[in-house]
């Protein structure tokens, strides 16, 4: 069997497509037996949000873990996608969101995001979902944010769209995640609503060149001058965390602050952050 590839080449299938097709089935099928007793096999690991003006933790973000009775833990990447092509991504989805919310209870002034996929936000059911849940744990809506992708936002459907203004009027507010890597610009952005822009990894990795920086630097300046709150993401040392500082970057996120955390784990950060933030214990820099 053969078929043209995007560059209008034949594509053979080779044993290595094969591979990953029987790979997809297992991963669907273990997936099942995973969703059938979701407390067992999945887990909610929580990365610290910190707000670079007072140096604490302001949010926290939810990412999934599967801890597989095999394979040990697995990263969302290796089957979020099966889930969305089998349907599995809404049982997921609501799992996720009430954990998170019912681990949300035991952090009082931390916002909580929440990854969600396009095709879990596009049920009929999702915003009353969403609202019972919040309604369950006695969460306040504002403290929940959802995070889209800017792929998935940009090329989101008119039930996403809806649902998306349904959810702000609840006072939940919505992250625009991976920015940079679609094709949006920030005037499309302006239109679909949403309250936050959490700079891509990429980009924030390429402040050590002269073009990286000056396209974060306009990144900040025209997402404020757009009243947007801005996070940058995968932030991986001292020097990235100070060129953010400096162009007014308002959150900062990433292995050089924090890892994602177990919710014990989050708790104990929280009371060890009494009086001034973990970041106002570096020491100041005259690099910057
Ligand atoms: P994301 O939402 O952009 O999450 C950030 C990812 O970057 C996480 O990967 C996190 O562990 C990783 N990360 C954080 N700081 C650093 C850093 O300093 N350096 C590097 N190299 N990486 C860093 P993770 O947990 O593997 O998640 C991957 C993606 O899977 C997420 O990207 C998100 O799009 C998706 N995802 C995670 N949890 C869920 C979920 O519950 N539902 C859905 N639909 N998608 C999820
Ligand atoms: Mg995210
Ligand atoms: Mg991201
Ligand atoms: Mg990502």
């Amino acid at each position: 069997q053969a078929k043209m590839d995007g560059r209008g080449r034949y594509a053979f299938f080779t044993p290595n497509m094969d591979e990953d097709v029987r790979q997809r089935e297992t991963i669907n099928r273990e997936l099942r037996v995973a969703l059938a007793d979701c407390d067992s096999q999945l887990r909610l690991h929580y990365q610290p949000v910190y707000l670079l003006a007072t140096g604490r933790v302001v949010a926290v973000e939810a990412l999934l873990r599967w801890e597989h009775p095999e394979n040990g833990l697995v990263t969302p990447d290796a089957f979020i996608r099966t889930a969305e092509e089998t349907g599995h991504i809404e049982v997921l989805g609501n799992w996720v969101l009430r954990k998170a919310m019912n681990d949300a209870r035991a952090w009082p002034d931390l916002r909580i995001s929440v990854n969600v996929s396009p095709i879990q936000v596009r049920s009929r059911l999702f915003v009353t979902t969403v609202r019972r849940i919040l309604q369950e744990t006695d969460i306040a809506p504002s403290r929940l944010e959802i995070e889209l992708t800017e792929t998935a936002l940009m090329s989101a459907s008119l039930e996403v769209t809806e649902a998306l203004h349904s959810l702000r009027e609840l006072g939940v507010t919505c992250a625009l995640d991976d920015f940079g890597t679609g094709y949006s610009s920030l005037s499309h952005i302006r239109d679909i609503a949403v309250d936050r822009i959490k700079i891509d990894r990429s980009f924030v990795n390429a402040v050590d060149t002269v073009p990286g920086a000056a396209l974060v630097e306009a990144i900040v300046s025209l997402a404020s001058a757009n009243g947007l709150h801005l996070t940058a993401e995968g932030v991986e040392t001292r020097a990235q965390l100070d060129f953010l500082r400096r162009v007014g970057c308002h959150e900062v996120q990433g292995y050089f602050m924090a890892q994602p955390l177990a919710a014990e784990a989050v708790t104990e950060l929280l009371q060890g952050q009494r009086g001034s933030g973990w970041l106002h214990v570096l020491p100041a820099t005259d690099a910057a």
